[in-house]
């Protein structure tokens, strides 16, 4: 695999060079509420324009249907880009040539805003690909950094990638090598801790890592399937009564932690009427937000002896600050045990955010990925189709 460091020792002073990053940043209107994505796009972006490229970049933004919206235009994301970068980044309309300088950075708007980038079809995306590298040239570089959506086989990830020659960026490449030692020998105790709404989403992860890990803790919505499973009442919480049987027959390696207590609600609001239960004495008609404080000593407890740490998925409604303390105390024991001298990685959109949000310091884990549903496909053991297409 052809690396940016290759790029710029091949000389890339005044080349075109497209970069597809992942810019998919959380927005409130037009207020970035949390810029990880963005500040983990800079390395490769800064070290391609230091050294005389004329940078394109192109990325998404959310899922918008069907053609341009401005509810999801990367606007924002040009103009922080372009704070981080100390020059300004201009926003490039679909269907208009960028003009691009030595050592300058565009940002290409959302590239979602064609359907052509996500469609199915070979043909229709290999077309698209096409129209982007004539707005850079044919004589340009393709840098693929954009992690979070190297599953994803789509025409500024994959196609074009084929059409140019193509290499891969710094934070991909150390998002692929974290993650290898994962997959690989890890050293043990390895324990991996599961959070977040679905199990449907985690199963094959789940399957996975099993042979694998020492222990597996759960938390967040899905725990409640496999407290159902073990025949406990969950009241109103979340629930995926067709994940029950496999949930159980998981259970029967032996390595999962199930909480034993819970925080449940009234309802699911901030302002809802809260208290701490045993997971035998959850109410009809309350639902399980957070897991409790038992639960979280007992999850510590078994990630400070640990020498490799996965996390991925909040251990609660997080978001609502009732229900953010289990997921601030396993964080916590995970930096614990990471000073301690575990290697820790943090995988998954809302957990990374979770992280920033809870004032955890992201220098308390070892790796933070960008790339939840990647990260967790690599881990399935996968093939990424945005990674494999750099290998050839
Ligand atoms: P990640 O993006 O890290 O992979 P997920 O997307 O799987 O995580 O899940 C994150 C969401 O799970 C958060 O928005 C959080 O509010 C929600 N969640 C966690 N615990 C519960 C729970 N007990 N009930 C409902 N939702 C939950
Ligand atoms: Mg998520």
């Amino acid at each position: 695999m052809k690396t940016v460091s290759d790029l710029v020792a091949e000389g890339v002073s005044g080349r075109a060079v497209l970069v597809r990053s992942d810019l998919n940043v959380p927005l409130d209107g037009e207020t970035i509420t949390d810029d990880g994505r963005i500040r983990a796009s800079v390395p490769t972006i800064s070290t391609l324009a230091d050294a005389g490229a004329r940078v394109l970049v192109t990325a998404h933004l959310g899922r918008p249907k069907g053609g341009a919206d401005p509810n999801y235009s990367l606007a924002p994301v040009a103009v922080r880009l372009g704070e981080l970068l100390g020059k300004e980044v201009p926003l490039v309309p679909h269907g208009q040539r960028p003009e691009l300088a030595d050592g300058g950075v565009a940002l290409l708007e959302n590239i979602r805003f064609d359907p052509r980038e996500t469609s199915k079809d070979d043909d229709q995306r290999a077309e698209f690909a096409r129209e982007l590298v004539d707005l850079v040239g044919a004589d340009a570089a393709f840098v693929s950094d954009g992690f979070g959506v190297v599953h994803r086989k789509q025409a500024s990830v994959y196609d074009v990638a084929q059409d140019l020659p193509a290499y891969a960026g710094g934070l991909v490449l150390s998002e692929v090598e974290v993650l290898k030692t994962l997959t690989g020998e890890p050293e043990r105790p390895y324990a991996v801790v599961l959070g977040g709404s679905k199990v449907s989403d985690k199963l094959a992860v789940i399957e996975a890592l099993l042979p694998k890990v020492d222990s597996l803790l759960v938390g967040g919505g899905m725990c409640f399937t496999f407290l159902a499973a073990q025949g406990y009442g969950v009241g109103s919480s979340l629930l995926e009564s067709d994940q029950i049987d496999s949930s159980r027959k998981l259970l029967e390696s032996g390595k999962i932690v199930l909480p034993t207590d819970v925080v449940i609600a009234d309802r699911f609001a901030a302002d809802a009427a809260t208290k701490t239960v045993p997971v035998d004495a959850i109410e009809d008609g309350w639902m399980g937000l957070d897991i409790g404080p038992e639960s979280v000593r007992a999850f510590a407890e078994v990630l400070s002896g640990a020498k490799t740490v996965f996390w991925n998925g909040p251990m609660g409604v997080f978001e609502l600050a009732p229900f953010a303390e289990g997921t601030r105390g396993v964080a916590q024991a995970i930096v614990d045990s990471t000073a301690s001298g575990a290697f820790s990685v943090v995988g998954g959109g809302d957990s990374a955010a979770a992280v920033r949000a809870l004032g955890l310091p992201e220098d308390g884990f070892s790796h933070i990925s960008t790339g939840g549903g990647a990260s967790l496909e690599f881990l399935e053991g996968k093939s990424l189709p945005g990674v494999a297409v750099l290998e050839r």
